[in-house]
């Protein structure tokens, strides 16, 4: 396809992207770039980020579209919201396991370079790292434990100290966030259109040809050759599904969490940036990391386990995170998600919370509690070697996936850069085979 104007008509496009977080609003930059007429289709609002809780709350929170509560009373949340849960994540990066996606016949290593020379990926410089986690990294660090510094997608020079609200959504432009790429693309002629729910792919002659969408209460179709798939690790497998492209539910990984929590007498403190520092036990698949989070987290955390004791010792309580790599299962379905520990799971919990009390203790924590697991990384859902080839194109032709859901085993990692990494590639893969493409 050769590059071509952007076209005031808004029904017709060359690609059609669903979904606008990380995978795709990567995958819309690149297209955009290469002169694709490219439509962006988002459920999510695109409301300019205030930082406020509320706001967080109605993007991550709300009952069946942020937040899925499962039979074990576990949560898993999400972002809906243009940016996806970039817009809400903790802005920890870490790198693709390439071996993983290589025996797969994919190779990351490229656009995992590309990326790393344009974003901001570093781990943050000492004045930026919070008292509660330059704590827990002391104390891990007298038990001569690996834990350092991670690489945060951060822009040191704008955030600031003392600040919690990349949790909310950081409102002054430091946390690098999929919008970024998302407004790259239109500054390219891409259309992003938001609160626009799409509800099913059309399919004519085992081709996609567009998508069914909802917007303001009326139901409009777009048009393209080309559609890709980036609703996340939920919304992918449901759009599917509804599509009569899958049958039945899809089972996934979501990284379940455990918040270790202690209080110290001589800190107070408890507003800075988490995931500052930590270690991976790579082979037993689990994260440690300090994660300082807002007095209502903490306060949700302490109550779901009943310790209304602890309510108001958020300034003076580390916190110390315990992230498993879970294996795959549970179900996806059309209108729930549920997903409990397996024994393997427990095991895992088991371990890195008796790891994450012994650097509390060296950190002169005492009132040690724990969370219930929580989630917030569901993936894992249209595997690549099972729901789309290497290439991401599911056996729809013309129909791709470019999400957490196509990462193809059980995972326990921060996924975003490799979903930026995914998108990049299959971006540059859609625009050297635009000819295959061209109606
Ligand atoms: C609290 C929290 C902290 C996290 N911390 C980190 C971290 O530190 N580091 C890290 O790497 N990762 C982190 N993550 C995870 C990371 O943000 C996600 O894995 C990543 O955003 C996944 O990108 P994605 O493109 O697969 O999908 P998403 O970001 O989930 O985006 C999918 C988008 O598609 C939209 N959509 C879905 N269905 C439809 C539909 N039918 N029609 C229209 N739109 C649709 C959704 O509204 C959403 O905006 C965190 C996540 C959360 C929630």
């Amino acid at each position: 396809m050769s590059p071509s104007t952007p076209s005031p008509a808004t029904d017709s496009f060359d690609a059609i992207i669903i979904g606008s977080g990380p995978g795709g609003a990567t995958v819309a930059r690149e297209l955009a770039r290469g002169g694709m007429r490219v439509l962006v289709l988002e459920q999510g609002s695109a409301a300019p980020i205030r930082g406020t809780l509320g706001q967080m709350a109605r993007m991550a929170a709300v009952p069946g579209k942020g937040a899925f509560v499962h039979r074990d009373a576990s949560l898993l949340v999400q972002g809906i919201t243009t940016g996806g849960s970039s817009m809400v994540n903790f802005a920890t990066a870490m790198p693709p396991p390439l071996a993983m996606f290589a025996a797969h016949g994919i190779d990351l290593a490229p656009a995992l370079q590309s990326l790393r020379n344009e974003l901001p990926m570093a781990p943050l410089p000492d004045n930026l790292v919070g008292p509660m986690a330059t704590r827990i990294m002391a104390g891990a660090h007298s038990l001569g434990l690996p834990w350092h510094k991670l690489d945060k997608m951060i822009r040191p020079q704008i955030c600031r100290s003392g600040c919690w609200r990349c949790v909310y959504g950081c409102p002054f432009g430091a946390k690098w966030t999929a919008r970024d790429f998302l407004d790259e693309a239109v500054g390219h002629g891409a259309l992003v259109r938001d609160g626009a729910k799409v509800l099913r792919v059309l399919v004519q002659d085992g081709r996609a040809t567009g998508v069914e969408f909802v917007r303001n209460g009326i139901t409009a179709t777009a048009m393209a050759p080309l559609v890709v798939l980036a609703g996340g690790g939920i919304g992918s497998p449901k759009l599917l599904e509804a599509s009569g492209l899958q049958r039945g539910p899809s089972a996934f990984f979501s990284d379940p969490v455990v918040a270790v929590m202690g209080s110290v007498a001589d800190l107070v403190g408890g507003a800075e940036v988490p995931m500052a520092a930590g270690m991976h036990l790579e082979a037993d698949g689990i994260i440690l990391s300090d994660l300082t989070l807002p007095a209502p987290m903490y306060q949700a955390f302490a109550t779901q386990v009943g310790r209304v004791d602890r309510l108001f010792a958020h300034h003076k309580t580390l916190c110390v995170m315990v992230k498993i790599r879970d294996a795959i299962g549970g179900r996806v379905g059309a209108h729930w998600v549920d997903k409990t520990l397996q024994p393997a799971d427990r095991a895992k919990f088991k371990q890195g919370i008796a790891l994450a009390r012994k650097v509390l203790a060296a950190s002169d924590a005492t009132h040690v509690f724990k969370s219930w697991h929580f989630a917030a990384h569901p993936g894992g859902s249209v595997r690549i070697g099972e729901g789309v080839d290497s290439d991401l194109q599911t056996a729809t032709a013309g129909l791709f996936v470019c999400d957490a859901s196509v990462i193809p085993e059980p995972w326990g990692l921060p996924p975003t850069l490799t979903v930026l990494c995914l998108g990049k590639r299959l971006g540059e893969y859609l625009l050297a085979n635009s000819l295959a493409w061209a109606r």
